[in-house]
């Protein structure tokens, strides 16, 4: 088997870690060409140092320094900036692992994909913002965008040897976060502590808090939608506080087929991997007898708001995807920050979507790259306003 060329966007995060968990097991298979990180400098130079990394890039200039120390001698180059990150995705590879967290994940992907690399989608955030150009870039760079969101990961499996014509509806599952089970009442009063653990799932801080507030479950039916071309009226989320099944798609004949596994991310990043084989994998494997049951739950609009936004930002499409994802991220910031309560992030995201539907500069705009931009950049500074008033 040919030796392949992979870069790792985001590699000292959560996503970014469970592939070197992968790649570290097969040494041989991979010339690992870029790892790229952010304050985290010390893992990064660790992971670099070992798996004989051509360049490791830490996001932030000011980190430049203690990488460049933390790399003398071992032959890996160090850079840093986010010009850095965009010339490491200009690399020449045959698989990149695209795990940055927020809209700052979009640039890397489409360079990637561009210099023709297979994008490992984790970034879902690319996909809300700015789906059409990523499918764009994609055949335009002859590569292809393998999704490692564990429930596009799901229907991806579910779709193959199908027609997607076919095919009458997508069902994605939610745990339902951290806040599931609370009475609606207490939900004003929730801690970003409180909001950053999850029942099944171990991810980010971010990804967590927005599963509590479903806004990461909104964010993957827009991505439902635009990775796979369905209709929004196609497109559902059910709570399934399990989380063993991840996706289900529906076929006109009534039938349903569901992936199930285990909530370990390394499934999903390790059939992106080594698609289009299957390959074995270090993940659990399930005894349903012992398991007994699942159980599922419809999913409140009225407790989980973000879901009613993501319809209608699916229905809208052009640029809301950026400006929904921009302003969430910032509302979460607030959240996190102490600025606003959790259940404040919702209508903060609403009245920017709504003041910035009208916005001169984006209605009726045409969808390009520096468009998108300028949406995320509108947003943020839209939210802001918001959160200080
Ligand atoms: P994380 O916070 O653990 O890691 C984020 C990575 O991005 C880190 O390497 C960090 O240094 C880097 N980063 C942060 N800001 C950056 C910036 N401005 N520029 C460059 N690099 C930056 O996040 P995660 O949980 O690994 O999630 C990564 C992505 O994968 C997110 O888009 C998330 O929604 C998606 N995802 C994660 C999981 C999961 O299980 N963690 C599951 C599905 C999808
Ligand atoms: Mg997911």
């Amino acid at each position: 088997m040919a030796v392949r060329r992979i870069s790792i966007f985001g590699a000292t995060g959560s996503i970014g870690q469970n592939t070197i968990d992968l790649i570290a097991r097969a040494p041989g298979n991979y010339d690992v060409v870029a790892l790229t990180g952010g304050r985290n400098v010390a893992q990064l130079a660790e992971d670099a140092r070992r798996l004989g990394a051509e360049i490791a890039v830490t996001a932030y200039d000011e980190d430049g320094p203690a990488l460049r120390e933390a790399l003398a001698g071992s032959g890996v180059e160090a850079a840093a900036g986010r010009a850095a990150i965009l010339e490491a995705a200009d690399r020449p590879a045959d698989w990149v692992m695209s795990a940055i967290v927020g809209a700052a994940g979009l640039e890397p992907g489409l360079r990637a994909l561009g210099q023709g690399a297979a994008l490992a989608l984790a970034n879902k955030e690319s996909m809300v913002c700015a789906g059409a150009l990523m499918l764009a870039a994609a055949r335009q760079g002859q590569g292809r965008i393998l999704p490692v969101d564990s429930e596009h990961s799901a229907v991806f499996q579910a779709l193959i040897g199908e027609d997607i014509a076919a095919v009458e509806r997508v069902i994605i599952t939610a745990s339902g976060g951290a806040f599931r089970d609370w009475p609606l009442e207490a939900l004003a009063n929730a801690t970003p502590a409180e909001a950053a653990t999850h029942p099944n799932w171990d991810m980010g801080q971010r990804i967590t808090i927005d599963s509590a507030s479903m806004f990461n479950k909104a964010l993957e039916l827009i991505e439902t939608k635009e990775f796979f071309g369905i209709k929004p009226e196609q497109i559902e989320a059910v709570v399934h506080p399990e989380s063993l099944i991840h996706a289900l798609v529906g076929f006109r004949d009534g039938a349903l087929m569901a992936h199930v596994g285990p909530p370990d991310m390394r499934h999903a990043i390790g059939f992106a991997l080594h698609w289009p084989e299957r390959r074995e994998l270090p993940v659990a494997r399930l005894d349903l007898a012992a398991l007994g049951q699942l159980n599922f739950r419809r999913a409140c609009e009225t407790r989980w708001p973000a879901l009613r936004l993501a319809r209608e930002v699916m229905v809208a499409g052009g640029l809301s995807g950026a400006i929904f994802n921009a302003a969430k991220e910032t509302a979460l910031d607030g959240f996190i920050e102490g600025r606003i309560g959790f259940t404040r992030m919702a209508p903060v995201v609403e009245e920017v979507l709504s003041k910035l539907s009208a916005h001169p500069s984006l209605n009726h705009a045409a969808f390009t790259l520096d468009t998108v931009l300028e949406a995320d950049h509108l947003a943020r500074i839209t939210a802001n306003e918001i959160m200080t008033t």
